[in-house]
């Protein structure tokens, strides 16, 4: 079977040389024309004889998604719309802030955590994303960064990571292996929408990285309402693994809290946030609801922000508002669906 150079750790590739007959060192030729020169063509490795490079083809190949549309939004977010090799589409997300250079990847095509105010959700699950599939929107973004330094890689595009485990955790590796991306594990965030068994699994692992968990209510019948995997995994359950979590990482964890009008922000709805997270080592990032077509939400007003914000600013975790980039292409947090269309411009800053 062909397989992909970006599925490969450093020793898998040395071992499928080793298995034809080759040099160790000939997999260090080539990670290096992969990582350091970023060729994808085996044609253009010179430093290999023709006919390893046609050797090498037999039972290696290198392809990356290709770009089907590329919006820019005003505020310098760039989202791509990416075709994989089955036809099947999803997004990543460029996201520049100062010296940081962010990439927003996809785990899965669509999602099948159901969250109701998720654009991802309504596409339902059609299937999870091989390693090769996610590094490889890493390998794409570096490339379009040209010159730029992709600083920082977060897992909080199309789909729930937690729910392909395997092939998330193979990919964080091979983008920290000094050999291939070299992302140090501070710069690689996952993000989950809580569940539990995969969490504890992820702390088993041993793999260093930090954790984001969508919260979005404090009150379990909300966040029920909001996130359905919260009936399967509770609220008291959820923080009880994220503190064992916790003692494993150097990572404080983030809460996301996605703030929707005249649902979320209320003062029951404070209480219940300051009672959760007052005993967690933890940082929080609240985030406006950004628009999705067809759903009953609303994006709340400055003022109800303003208010909920300094409600909760008593928390002594760190709280920032996260200013929500490329709403005017869709591309903000929950508006990844995978559309090939160009749409209105609705963009505002606060
Ligand atoms: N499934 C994972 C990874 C996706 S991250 C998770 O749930 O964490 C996507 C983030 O965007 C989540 O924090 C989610 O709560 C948030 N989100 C989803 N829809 C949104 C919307 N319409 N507006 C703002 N944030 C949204």
């Amino acid at each position: 079977m062909i397989k992909n150079v970006l599925d490969l750790l450093p020793e898998e590739l040395i071992q499928q040389l080793l298995d034809i007959g080759e040099k160790e060192y000939r997999a260090k030729q080539i990670l290096n024309w992969v990582y350091n020169k970023y060729t994808i063509d085996f044609n253009e490795m010179t430093s290999l004889s023709e006919a390893l490079r046609t050797k090498l083809q037999s039972i290696l190949d290198i392809t990356i998604p290709t770009i089907i549309t590329k919006s820019n939004s005003t505020d310098g977010t760039t989202k791509y719309l990416l075709s994989l090799q089955d036809g099947s589409n999803i997004e990543m997300v460029i996201i520049p802030n100062g010296k940081k250079n962010t990439l927003c990847i996809s785990s899965q095509v669509g999602c099948a955590r159901k969250c109701e105010f998720c654009a991802t959700a309504k596409l339902g699950l059609k299937r999870n994303l091989e390693t090769h599939e996610i590094t490889s929107q890493v390998f794409l973004a570096i490339k379009e960064l040209g010159g730029k330094k992709l600083t920082n890689v977060v897992f909080m595009g199309m789909g729930e990571p937690l729910d392909n485990f395997e092939n998330v955790v193979k990919a964080i590796r091979i983008l920290q292996n000094d050999i291939c991306f070299n992302f140090s594990p501070r710069r690689i965030t996952v993000s989950t929408s809580g569940v539990i068994p995969q969490i504890t699994k992820l702390a088993e692992t041993g793999l260093k990285l930090k954790l984001a968990v969508s919260l979005n209510s404090a009150i379990q019948s909300k966040r029920e309402i909001l996130m359905p995997i919260s009936k399967i995994f509770p609220l008291p359950e959820l923080k009880k693994a994220l503190i064992d979590f916790r003692k494993k990482t150097p990572y404080r964890i983030t809460f996301e809290y996605v703030m929707i009008k005249d649902f979320n922000l209320g003062k029951e709805d404070v209480k219940a946030l300051l009672k959760y997270l007052g005993d967690i080592s933890c940082k929080l990032n609240v985030i406006k609801w950004n628009k999705v077509d067809d759903l009953p939400y609303e994006t709340p007003t400055t003022g109800e922000i303003d208010r909920f914000i300094s409600a909760i600013s008593v928390l002594s975790s760190a709280v920032t508002y996260r200013r929500s980039r490329g709403a005017d292409i869709d591309a903000a947090c929950g508006q990844l669906a995978a559309r090939n269309t160009q749409r209105r411009s609705d963009h505002e800053e606060f």
